[in-house]
């Protein structure tokens, strides 16, 4: 354990406002996020049907909560999950239900349209007629990976043509499997925000086509927010106790802000006050967390500040936060815990070894959470603030896994090696 260091540090939402008052601010609202979760409900049975590991979950695409073992940095006392959005079915990460419930509600435009469900029923999406109509579409976005993957299966699936705008950072596995799968990879040289700005411009100048906009959608927003009420179901499952007594936390890795937002204010919904949400970001990506240092600047990048966006964490290498997620987040966030490129190495290997759940880097960023709560002067501050320190030993803490599953063995041995030589430092 000699020159390990990992690095962590808390950076703490002054604005953090309670539940009770209300968020006079949101643009997003409790009916949205209500109505993306029932879009989502109607349109099982088809997805069922175009995709066949949905059958045993009749079209609903979720993930299982699990126990996990504490590291030996964490508190000891307490519940210690792992949500496992590795495993999302269709996309293999956090971007399924977001991605996923936007086409599905420009789909549900296009059948206003064009009348393409006379009985009513998601089923005559498969009609020859339909298939005529939604394959002159395309469905464009910009994306480090995973939201191209998410987007990009559900739109070739329902017939329609995908364009994925790629940055710089995207990983060569998610191109190809892009591609195998019928859609149109475009590679740009420059960073995240270039890659999202050329995908709008060019959806914009198309008549036949609907462009993602993850700085931006409020439909992306609010699927993400349907993993609100679907964890406190499995809370409840579990018979996990949340109140004043028995603190939530959760841990969620941030990009643009745009899903872990969406799940931030779900989770917002269901527990108030007594569920406290951090994201987590790399040192040299951590658009979120400055972002929420500079409030009266909007748009402030990373390279401002002297990052550069450099990172294995694919998902989160993004420069400029949303301004959407921003301001949905500055009533509601605990805060963002900024951590070293060695903690997602380490801890992807840790978790393998401890726990034998295979993980992609950005997602092992989560597990650095619990460390900054128990290991920061922030920490403690946040902890003696709320009023919290008494009930740590019956505090649950949930580390959101965004994403894993499909990664080629090769790359997670990659990676798992890293970690491995760190851990035994
Ligand atoms: C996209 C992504 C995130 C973060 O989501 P944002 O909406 O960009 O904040 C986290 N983890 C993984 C694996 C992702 O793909």
């Amino acid at each position: 354990m000699s020159d390990l260091r990992l690095i962590v540090n808390l950076v703490l939402n002054d604005e953090l406002r309670s539940a009770t008052e209300p968020y006079l601010t949101s643009n997003v609202t409790s009916t949205m996020v209500q109505t993306a979760q029932e879009r989502l409900e109607r349109y099982a049975p088809l997805l069922a049907y175009l995709f066949p590991e949905l059958e045993k979950t009749q079209g609903i695409i979720e993930s299982p909560l699990m126990p996990i073992k504490a590291f030996s940095d964490y508190g000891q006392a307490g519940g210690y999950w792992l949500k496992g959005d590795h495993a999302l079915a269709v996309a293999g990460s956090v971007k399924a239900r977001g991605g996923i419930h936007e086409v599905l509600e420009f789909v549900d435009r296009l059948s206003d349209e064009y009348c393409l469900m006379p009985n009513n029923s998601v089923i005559d999406l498969l009609s020859e007629r339909s298939l005529e109509v939604l394959g002159k579409y395309t469905v464009t976005v910009g994306s480090t990976g995973n939201l191209g993957m998410s987007v990009g299966i559900i739109s070739a699936a329902l017939g329609m043509q995908a364009v994925v705008h790629m940055s710089t950072e995207a990983k060569e596995w998610k191109k190809k499997r892009l591609r195998d799968r019928g859609a149109t990879v475009i590679e740009h040289d420059g960073d995240y925000t270039l890659a999202v700005e050329q995908g709008r411009e060019e959806a914009l100048s198309e008549a036949f086509s609907h462009f993602v906009d993850d700085e931006q959608s409020i439909s992306l927003f609010c699927g993400y927010a349907v993993a609100g009420s679907r964890l406190k179901a499995q809370i409840d499952e579990f018979g996990i106790r949340v109140d004043a007594e028995h603190p939530l936390f959760v841990y969620i890795p941030c990009g643009v802000g745009g899903a872990p937002g969406g799940i931030a204010y779900g989770l917002k919904q269901e527990f108030g006050d007594h569920v406290h949400v951090f994201f987590v970001e790399p040192e040299d990506s951590s658009c979120f967390a400055v972002q929420m240092q500079h409030l009266d600047r909007p748009n402030t990048s990373i390279y401002d500040v002297g990052q550069s966006n450099h990172t294995e964490a694919d998902g989160l290498a993004v420069p400029v936060a949303s301004q959407l997620a921003i301001k949905e987040m500055r009533p509601r966030l605990s805060g963002v815990v900024v951590i070293g490129e060695d903690n997602l190495m380490r801890d992807l290997y840790l978790l393998k070894e401890q726990n034998d759940i295979q993980i992609e880097p950005s997602a092992a960023a989560a597990l650095s959470g619990p460390r900054a709560i128990f290991n920061t002067a922030e920490g403690a501050a946040y902890l003696k603030k709320h009023g919290l320190a008494e009930y740590m030993c019956r505090a649950n803490h949930i580390v959101w896994a965004t994403g894993g599953s499909f990664m080629p063995e090769d790359e997670f041995r990659r990676f798992w090696r890293r970690g491995k030589a760190l851990a035994k430092r």
